[in-house]
């Protein structure tokens, strides 16, 4: 079901729908980029890049402050120990991915937890080997399944299910996909598939695909790069077996931050899960004991490998505490399908006639972000990028002619919204 606003066209009524945000203080807690006129850029870029939270430069120097007054201490000193700083992370992060506190943990980065959980829950034989993924993931993601399956000794060619929208079409159909999961699924060792689509900007039907899947006695992995902190979840109820995701785009916790990963609690016990190991996976009792006998955390902690960088953790701390004070998820959640839906009235307003919007309408098939495809003047999509660049907007360019804005909810407007489609309309018309 879609939820139904009256919508109007004018700054104005932008304006309007900004004094009644619930949430609008929130803007004042980010550092917003200025154009070379002095004033706030239209800044949509959340999804590649979140926007630095006021909070993230405190907390990094009281950081910087602890190692200075205590040096090796400070792993045991003040309110937020280096040894444990990782838990502090944990509720937030659980909540965000609708997770049991034992099943989440920030480590590493993206790719790399990819990789660390396909050693443990990929694991092909010679009828079950192949792992279903799109056509067009994300480049590492395509990278990181490939290799793997060369690295247990198959073919990419044989093991990599690629699959792809209908021809003409630009997103899944969910019935598409349960249907090669039922038809395949006796060769499908892993399904990878992600949460939001990160070029449509799709949300895929998580718990459908799930338990589709293990229907056929697959394992069940997403990428949660685009979905975390933009859209509700709740991996644990969907029996999800393991996530992952990065912090920096709608976490806003600055580039390259340590990721997070999500293992259902059901894996925990088993010792026999292969695992590429760590010391900071080990039994927290005994980890300094050093007696090389490996002794596996019983959560998703286990797979940390090293000591976690502070300071990349203090910025998601801070992103979290912000995603606090706004609420939590639920409360982003219910201003974003506000926010983009009014993007998407005034596009249609405006420009249906120019600019077609791939992403899914519906509300559980879109988050924040709105792809757009130039279809007009027999402009090139990416002349029209440059020249909304050029006017104060921060959006991002995808090959092969996608232009993707993602008003947040955290720090965008609705006037962000009105005037980001008027620089749109005005660079159409060059
Ligand atoms: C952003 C993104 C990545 C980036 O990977 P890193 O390991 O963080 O560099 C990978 N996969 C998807 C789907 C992404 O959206």
């Amino acid at each position: 079901m879609n939820q139904t606003f009256e919508f109007q066209n004018t700054l104005e009524f932008a304006k309007e729908l900004d004094q009644l945000d619930p949430i609008k203080h929130m803007r004042s807690q980010f550092h917003i980029p200025k154009q070379s006129n002095g004033d706030d850029e239209i800044y949509l870029c959340g999804n590649s890049l979140g926007l630095q939270p006021q909070k993230t430069q405190e907390y990094l120097t009281f950081e910087l402050s602890q190692w200075q007054k205590y040096g090796v201490k400070g792993h045991f000193s003040g309110d937020f120990p280096w040894m444990p700083y990782h838990e502090f992370l944990t509720e937030g992060l659980a909540n965000l991915v609708g997770a049991k506190h034992s099943e989440v943990v920030a480590m590493n980065s993206l790719t790399t937890n990819l990789h660390l959980m396909m050693v443990s829950f990929y694991r092909p034989t010679d009828t079950r080997h192949k792992i279903l993924i799109e056509d067009h993931a994300f480049p590492s993601d395509h990278y990181a399944v490939e290799s793997q399956i060369k690295f247990h000794g198959h073919n990419p060619e044989d093991s990599m299910l690629l699959i792809k929208p209908r021809e003409g079409e630009d997103t899944f159909r969910t019935e598409d996909i349960l249907k090669v999961i039922e038809d395949e699924g006796d060769s499908i060792a892993l399904i990878m598939l992600p949460g939001v689509q990160y070029y449509s900007g799709q949300v895929f039907d998580m718990a459908a695909i799930t338990q589709a899947g293990h229907e056929k006695g697959c394992v069940v992995g997403f990428d949660l790069a685009h979905a975390t902190g933009n859209i509700e979840m709740s991996l644990h109820d969907w029996d999800v077996d393991f996530a992952c995701w990065c912090h920096y785009k709608y976490l806003n916790s600055g580039a390259g931050a340590v990721a997070g990963c999500f293992v259902h609690e059901k894996h925990h016990k088993n010792k026999d899960l292969p695992r590429f190991a760590g010391w900071w996976g080990h039994n927290k009792d005994t980890r300094f004991k050093m007696d090389n006998r490996f002794d596996p955390i019983e959560s998703a902690e286990a797979w940390q490998l090293s000591n976690p960088p502070i300071l990349s953790l203090a910025a998601i701390r801070a992103s979290l505490d912000t995603v606090k004070e706004a609420g939590g998820i639920q409360a982003l959640r219910e201003k974003s399908l506000k926010l983009t839906g009014y993007l998407r009235y005034l596009l249609n307003e405006e420009l249906a006639s120019d600019v077609k919007i791939i992403t899914p309408e519906k509300d559980n098939e879109h988050g924040c972000q709105l792809s757009l495809t130039i279809d007009t003047h027999g402009l090139d999509g990416r002349l029209v990028f440059e020249r909304i660049e050029a006017a104060g907007v921060t959006g991002d360019w995808r090959y092969p002619n996608v232009i993707r804005v993602a008003p947040v909810p955290q720090y965008n407007t609705y006037e962000d919204c009105y005037r980001f489609v008027q620089i749109l309309k005005e660079s159409l018309t060059q």
